[in-house]
């Protein structure tokens, strides 16, 4: 069994449309799907905030490289444009852990080399797995502890949104 954690992302064109795309896109493989929560821009290009969410996925078969691969044919399929580094994306889907692997390889490093300092993952991933763990990085609720409160604050939870199809 692989089990995967992915964190989804929009601010372009009808974010909440594309979320709801990327999670039909993984429904064969979906044990959980968070909440929807706005997010500030992050990496200082001028743009409008992010609907964020993270789903929990696994499959008996899929290799690392197969979550990659379905992450950013779910992107493609979302119709995916983005002109500039950090800047707005119609849908941007990463592979954040898959089990318990570290690896440092370009084209797919885990756990995400981000996701330990980033809010926007961080919170929708706590908010349905409390006990959750960064491989190699600690509990992801100590994480958010050890980030700025205004950073965590800016995560707010859109309430009565519903990814799943
Ligand atoms: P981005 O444009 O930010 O989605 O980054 C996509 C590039 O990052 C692709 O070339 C991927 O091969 C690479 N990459 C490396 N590690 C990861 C990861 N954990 N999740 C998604 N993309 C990754």
């Amino acid at each position: 069994m692989s089990r995967a954690v992915l964190s989804l992302g929009s601010n372009l064109g009808d974010p909440l449309a594309q979320l709801r795309s990327a999670v039909q896109a993984f429904s064969p493989y979906l044990l959980t799907v968070s909440p929807v929560f706005r997010t500030p821009p992050w990496g200082g290009v001028e743009q409008a905030e992010y609907l964020n969410a993270v789903i929990v996925v696994a499959d008996d078969e899929a290799t690392p490289e197969e979550w990659l691969a379905r992450a950013q044919a779910s992107e493609a399929a979302a119709g995916r444009t983005r002109e500039v580094r950090w800047g707005p994306r119609t849908l941007d889907v990463d592979v954040i852990t898959v089990d318990e692997l570290i690896s440092d390889d370009p084209r797919l490093t885990l756990p995400h080399p981000h996701a330990h300092e980033r809010a926007f993952v961080l919170v929708p991933w706590w908010s349905v797995e409390p006990e959750a763990s960064v491989p190699g990085k600690g509990r992801v609720l100590e994480l958010m502890q050890a980030l700025p409160p205004q950073e965590l604050a800016a995560v707010t939870l859109l309430p009565g949104l519903e990814l799943r199809p």
